[in-house]
């Protein structure tokens, strides 16, 4: 049954990892959350279990999605922020009673104030986002160079010069588009033999 639906894609930053789980945003988009239960799984997956999800929990959570990546894109191209992005952000941080607890192997653990409290789980993914968009962490947001795809990710890069989202996806499929754009040497050669 659960392969009905797309993969996530899974990053090491939580807040844009939530985001990617809309793909292909100026292309065909793919929604990687479709049902409530598909962002049970998500949030599984991701330390942030919660037993259950009602299709207006999945609403907000695609609103707040849906506000991170217009408040990271705009500060990729260092824009102001959108004020109404900023108010959902908030409002999602503040909603939540999640706790961190540090674990007895010195892990950090999300606990949620009810198994049902998807807020909670969103006031965590909320939190991110406003850590990375503060300039609280290491990196830089960027947008993806892909033209069908522009997501904003979180560059940890040395460099700072990171160009793609992923570059098992955006990266690789750029590299091969790239390929087959060049004429192909080997034919002409071949009419020599
Ligand atoms: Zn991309």
């Amino acid at each position: 049954m659960p392969d009905r639906f797309p993969d996530f894609r899974l990053g090491s930053v939580l807040a844009t990892s939530f985001t990617a789980t809309l793909t292909e945003r100026c292309g065909n988009a793919v929604e990687r959350i479709p049902t409530p239960q598909r962002l049970v799984d998500w949030l599984a997956v991701n330390g942030l279990a919660v037993d259950s999800c009602t299709p207006a929990q999945l609403e907000l959570a695609r609103q707040l999605r849906e506000s991170i990546h217009a408040a990271a894109t705009a500060a990729a191209i260092r824009d102001p922020l959108p004020a109404a992005a900023v108010r959902v952000i908030n409002d999602c941080s503040v909603q939540g009673r999640a706790a961190a607890i540090l674990t007895p192997e010195g892990n950090r653990h999300w606990q949620l104030s009810a198994a049902s409290c998807v807020e909670d789980a969103l006031s965590v993914i909320a939190a991110d986002a406003i850590g990375i968009l503060a300039g609280e962490r290491d990196g830089r947001l960027a947008l993806c160079a892909s033209p069908t795809c522009r997501a904003a990710f979180f560059d940890t890069s040395q460099s700072r010069t990171r160009k793609w989202c992923e570059m098992n996806t955006c990266g690789n499929r750029q590299k091969k588009a790239r390929f087959k754009a060049k004429p192909a040497p080997a034919q002409g050669r071949s009419t020599n033999k």
